[in-house]
């Protein structure tokens, strides 16, 4: 593969093993005790899965009283925290994927959609923003640990075409699963769900990623696992794809979303389309987006009545997520593959229902 020699300069300092081998077995790379998964990017004992996690959320310091050279295994792992961490780090953890823990974007302001039930006009509005919400469209892929390798440096390594797409196919199912959560969505007939989901599902995947990854300075949350820095050297096209996320995540950084403003525009973006496009019942379509926007402009008049610009400045990032995922689809090969399996895999598993 070509990202092999880029690949290479990066994981200099990590002990060339074959990933595969190391796998079979399922040990802890950290201290050689039985691994119970792949934790923030390593395979890993509990005990390691805790102790990193531990650190990173308490921000421990820890100093060792030796060489800094203390020889980590099952046995004496407890012995010097100092050594065992740096092994975590060089091993590849990822402290990012720690604070990945807690759901992304903030929570709704509960007290709001409160206020909003209490009155007649916006009551329908904080129903459907609840709706909206409890489909959950803040889901975050996750890799399986079989068939992969031990650190996520390895996979970046040897895998990295392979695991980014498995990683899209998840996020595509969770967005197909999400819509049908959607009231308004499901009463739509069946060719219009399959035509708006394959019209807005690179958008809706590129949005996603880019607002769990927007509080994370330079790096982009493909999975829970797979936590991509800017720095990381890689295949030119991965270094594309990243660039682009990144430029978008960084808009977003700026409004910082909260989970119901989020859910809003997800849903916005599912039901904004052209209007020469091939839906049966544009009309109803049409609604649905009328209903979203208003929702959005309720919540916020209600949650941020002192930021009387936020309902604009939010719906005016959409036009450049549409750019983006434009030039996504001309210069990304993640992007053009994405379009190619997103129709056949939303047709099939919508049928299924
Ligand atoms: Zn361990
Ligand atoms: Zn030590």
């Amino acid at each position: 593969m070509a990202t092999l020699e880029a690949s290479n300069k990066v994981c200099s300092d990590y002990p060339a093993k074959k990933p595969m081998d190391s796998l079979k077995t399922r040990i802890c790379a950290v201290c050689g005790d039985k691994a119970s998964g792949f934790h923030y990017g390593v395979q890993s004992c509990e005990g390691c899965k805790s102790f990193f996690k531990r650190t990173i959320q308490k921000q421990l310091q820890y100093i060792c009283v030796e060489e800094k050279d203390c020889t980590i295994d099952k046995s004496n792992r407890i012995r010097c925290q100092y050594c065992r961490f740096q092994k975590c780090i060089k091993l590849g953890m990822l402290k990012e994927a720690v604070r990945e823990d807690r759901a992304p974007g903030g929570r709704p302001r509960i007290k709001s959609l409160l206020t909003l039930k209490e009155h007649q006009e916006t009551y329908g509005s904080s129903q459907m923003i609840l709706e909206f919400i409890q489909a959950r469209p803040d889901c975050v892929p996750s890799i399986k640990l079989d068939n992969h390798a031990m650190t996520i440096r390895d996979l970046y390594h040897f895998h990295t075409v392979e695991i980014l797409m498995e990683v899209a196919v998840q996020e595509l199912q969770m967005i197909i699963k999400w819509a049908k959560q959607l009231s308004c969505f499901n009463a739509l007939d069946a060719d219009d769900q399959i035509n708006l989901l394959s019209e807005a599902a690179l958008e809706l995947w590129v949005f996603r990623i880019c607002q769990r990854s927007s509080p994370h300075q330079g790096f982009v949350v493909f999975a829970k696992e797979v936590v991509w820095h800017v720095d990381y050297q890689s295949h030119v096209v991965i270094g594309q794809w990243v660039s682009l996320l990144l430029m978008y995540a960084r808009k977003l950084q700026t409004l910082q979303l909260d989970m119901a403003e989020f859910a809003c525009l997800s849903t916005i973006l599912l039901f904004t389309q052209e209007p020469c496009s091939k839906l049966r019942n544009y009309d109803a379509v049409e609604e649905n987006l009328k209903q979203a926007i208003c929702c959005l402009k309720d919540y916020i008049k209600c949650s941020y009545p002192e930021k009387t610009n936020r309902f604009a400045q939010i719906i005016l990032k959409l036009p450049s997520l549409r750019e983006v995922c434009i030039n996504a689809k001309k210069q990304s090969l993640f992007a053009k593959s994405f379009a190619s399996f997103a129709l056949p895999t939303i047709s099939s598993m919508l049928v299924q229902q």
